[in-house]
């Protein structure tokens, strides 16, 4: 049987074959801890000093002001309770968007639960934040603003140097989630006066388990609370020993994705487009509606709901041919409708008959055909 053609990108991407021939050698010969006085120690911290370099200098940002983690599970929850906890004496007030990652929401609920004050600022129809609606949700007492760069379900891309320019203006910190947008975007920290950014390195052809928060050491100096004692890795703001496999895999990912950054954005466009335009060809342009602004938005997303659909079904439908998600990876399971769609205006019915294609790195003219062929066939077949 044929492998299903993979349009399920935003939830996690294949590791490139030119990643894992950097990480082998730490995967085997080079297996020492960075932290020790002697030759394997010296090679380990040599590679993870190289990989730090090249994360940094992906985003505008100096080696210092990267904190490896796990992901962008850990980097939302260190930035978010690391920026809380460092600076409650002078505000206990946090303001965030609808339709962020569980993974910013859930600790913001948390730190609710401790009697900080988070204001969630709504978005617009077309999955944007309108930036006078989040200037006046900004306060004298607000010590964090977190607005994640591009959207995991929608993939709409937020005005994210406006946003900084607004906290900075206000001696806010603003902390942003681009775990969709490295490698997809040009990413900079000081033209986005972003103070705190999580990064991840599964969704751009990297190992899962790793990922970064860059912290921002200079106008201003981020001060920042550990969520884990213990060692003094990571200038003791993350203790454990560092996975240089994971690292330099890492590092490897983003250099490729940067590398082929304008050329593969536009081919995944156009795929997106020949996607668009295959449907809305063969359903009718009414059969279905199209989640969140079309340009403002990364280009390997779409997202769309077909009325009377459900979603669940059609993607179990597919799952034969094509790989595809009902909405977010974490929450697809749930049967419950996605806070992101309902954000935007969408009802719970119309929001569990949305599908999310994931274009990426391997994805072809061919698989694009194919694909309008076998959704076309299902939606008849269920609709
Ligand atoms: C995937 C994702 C995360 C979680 O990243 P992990 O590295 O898997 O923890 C967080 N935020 C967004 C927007 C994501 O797409």
């Amino acid at each position: 049987m044929n492998s299903p053609i993979y349009l399920d990108h935003h939830a996690t991407t294949p590791i490139a074959p030119e990643v894992l021939a950097a990480m082998m050698p730490f995967l085997t010969e080079q297996f020492g801890n960075a932290g020790s006085p002697h030759q394997y120690g010296w090679v380990a911290d040599a590679a993870i000093k190289s990989a730090r370099a090249t994360i940094a200098q992906a985003i505008n940002a100096s080696p210092e002001e990267i904190i490896f983690t796990s992901g962008a599970t850990e980097a939302n929850n260190l930035a978010i309770k690391g920026v809380a906890e460092a600076y409650f004496s002078q505000g206990k007030h946090l303001v965030t968007i609808a339709t962020e990652h569980s993974a910013v929401l859930g600790p913001c609920r948390y730190l609710e639960s401790l009697g900080f004050e988070v204001t969630i600022v709504p978005v617009k129809p077309d999955g944007l934040v309108d930036l006078n609606v989040l200037e006046q949700a900004l306060r004298s007492d607000t010590i964090l603003v977190s607005v994640m760069v591009a959207n995991n379900e929608i993939g709409v891309l937020q005005p994210i140097a406006r946003i900084g320019k607004l906290c900075h203006d206000r001696q806010i910190l603003f902390h942003s989630d681009a775990a969709q947008a490295l490698g997809y975007v040009p990413l900079d920290v000081q033209a986005m006066q972003i103070d705190l950014m999580s990064l991840t390195a599964h969704k751009v052809y990297g190992p899962k388990g790793i990922g970064a928060l860059y912290v921002r050491r200079r106008n201003p100096r981020v001060q920042l609370a550990s969520q884990l004692q213990g060692g003094d890795q990571e200038r003791s703001l993350r203790s454990g020993t560092l996975s240089p496999f994971q690292i330099v895999g890492f590092a490897k990912a983003v250099e490729l994705a940067i590398a082929e950054l304008p050329q593969e954005s536009k081919r995944l466009a156009e795929l997106r487009d020949q996607l668009l335009a295959g449907l809305s060809q063969n359903l009718g342009q009414d059969r279905f509606v199209i989640n969140g602004s079309l340009n403002r938005r990364l280009s390997k997303n779409l997202n769309i709901s077909i009325p009377n659909i459900d979603a669940a079904a059609l993607t179990l439908a597919l799952g034969q041919s094509i790989a595809i998600s009902s909405g977010s990876a974490c929450t697809s399971q749930s049967l419950k409708p996605s806070h992101v769609l309902q954000a935007i205006g969408l009802s719970p019915e119309l929001a569990l008959a949305s599908i999310r294609f994931g274009l990426g790195r391997g994805t072809t003219a061919a698989d694009i055909e194919r694909t309008i062929e076998v959704v076309v066939e299902a939606v008849r077949v269920l609709g």
